[in-house]
């Protein structure tokens, strides 16, 4: 992906956002305020804007807000401490400072804050802007600190977003679907609806006049906050749509079923891990109780069940505090034949530079998606998770060339 395309898909998500700050009307997609606004005489705060979350507001000086994050229901929960807000200077204020404190309810400080004005460029806070806090007793046998305080500078007329990771929501992933399946190989479809009701995209990729009878499946989003295995996701596809030669080959003889976002209630809600059913949905592969996994669950038992399809590859992005490949090991059978070892081989011959880190598990219990579609499949399957602060610029060159790797070890011959 350029970094124009980049800006065009992040685009959609400000159109939305700015929406409801603009009109007072929150967009269908918005969730109410858990504990409306928080305001002082110079500034707003709000979080009404899909993926707007914290737990609660106090207001702790004349431009000094105190935020309580919270995860949306009781542990256990994965310690993936999302918040989103907005600060909206009221109008005839001067440039101002605002001072936030972060206070952590559970698990501690993970993401570092990024802000934009516009939903579409996002700026990491300085080192130096970021203080990190423990309190006095407790910081012993964890890593993450209970409080983050920050300042940030806010320009009369000019909203403020602050997040944990850029906002990717539902309108983006509208944006970046109606953009890529401008193409003619590639198909979009609504995979069913999440519990709310909101649409589960998905997008099918293969040549004109073709039907091969092997299928590569791509999921993303189980995790809400899990932004950076989104951006690897996006270029990954975008290389798979390629008009050079290795691509074309590719489309000829694969077909490739994306599901971007399999989570959006969670997105939408600035949930920390879960669906609204309380679930980890990566924990929910073979129970499949919630109605997310169950239309993952069907979608491959379809394709199972169709003589002429056949899957060969599953890989599912996620985020995590470093970047790693979670995959099954290299001798359990798969077909085709030690895919993954070939796969990330070639990734690694193509980027000397960059550590492709892989990390093998041969207890295949946890109900995740790596696990459950290599135990009943018997595929190669892989987790691939992109580090919360990796270089944006390298998980995008990352994803290009993992991608490439990917359809030419799917091409090869399979070894004796
Ligand atoms: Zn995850």
């Amino acid at each position: 992906m350029t970094a124009g395309s980049l800006r065009a898909v992040t685009l959609a998500s400000i159109i939305v956002l700015a929406g409801c700050a603009t009109t007072d009307q929150p967009p269908v997609a918005a969730v109410e305020s858990r504990q409306g606004l928080c305001q002082t005489n110079g500034v707003v705060l709000d979080i009404d804007f899909p993926a707007g979350n914290v737990g609660s507001c106090q207001v702790t000086g004349s431009n000094a807000f105190t935020l309580t994050i919270t995860p949306e229901d009781a542990p256990p929960i994965n310690c993936s401490a999302w918040y989103a807000f907005r600060l909206t200077p009221r109008a005839g204020n001067e440039a101002q400072k605002v001072s936030i404190s972060l206070d952590y309810e559970a698990c501690g400080h993970r993401y570092w804050p990024k802000t934009s004005s516009d939903g579409n460029i996002w700026t990491r806070l300085s080192n130096k802007q970021l203080e990190l806090n423990y309190k006095l007793g407790s910081s012993e046998g964890t890593r993450l600190a209970p409080r983050a305080t920050f300042k940030v500078d806010l320009e009369p007329g000019t909203p403020l977003f602050v997040a944990a990771q850029e906002i990717l929501v539902p309108a983006t992933y509208d944006a970046w679907i109606e953009r890529v399946s401008a193409a003619d190989e590639v198909t979009a479809f609504e995979l069913g609806k999440s519990a709310e009701g909101r649409d589960i995209p998905a997008l099918s990729i293969v040549a004109l006049g073709q039907e091969p009878k092997e299928q590569v499946v791509l999921v993303g989003r189980q995790h809400p906050p899990e932004i950076t295995g989104a951006l690897a996701m996006f270029p990954f596809v975008e290389t798979l749509l390629a008009d050079t030669p290795l691509a074309r080959k590719y489309r000829a003889r694969f077909a490739t079923t994306v599901v971007p976002m399999l989570n959006p209630d969670g997105v939408v809600r600035g949930y920390w891990r879960h669906n609204t059913g309380s679930t980890d949905l990566n924990r929910d592969w073979g129970p499949f109780k919630q109605p997310e996994t169950r239309l993952m669950d069907r979608l491959l038992k379809d394709m199972a069940a169709d003589p002429d399809r056949e899957l060969s590859f599953f890989a599912d992005f996620h985020s995590t505090q470093r970047d790693i490949f979670y995959t099954i090991p290299d001798e359990f059978p798969t077909r085709p034949k030690l895919f993954i070892k070939r796969w990330l081989g070639l990734l690694e011959t193509r980027m000397p530079d960059f550590e492709v880190r892989r990390s093998v598990n041969k207890n295949l219990s946890q109900a995740n998606s790596k696990n459950y579609v290599y135990r009943t499949y018997g595929v190669p399957t892989v987790t691939y998770e992109m580090g919360d602060e990796t270089d944006r610029e390298l998980i995008r060159k990352v994803a290009q060339e993992a991608a490439v790797a990917m359809m030419e070890t799917l091409l090869a011959p399979e070894p004796e």
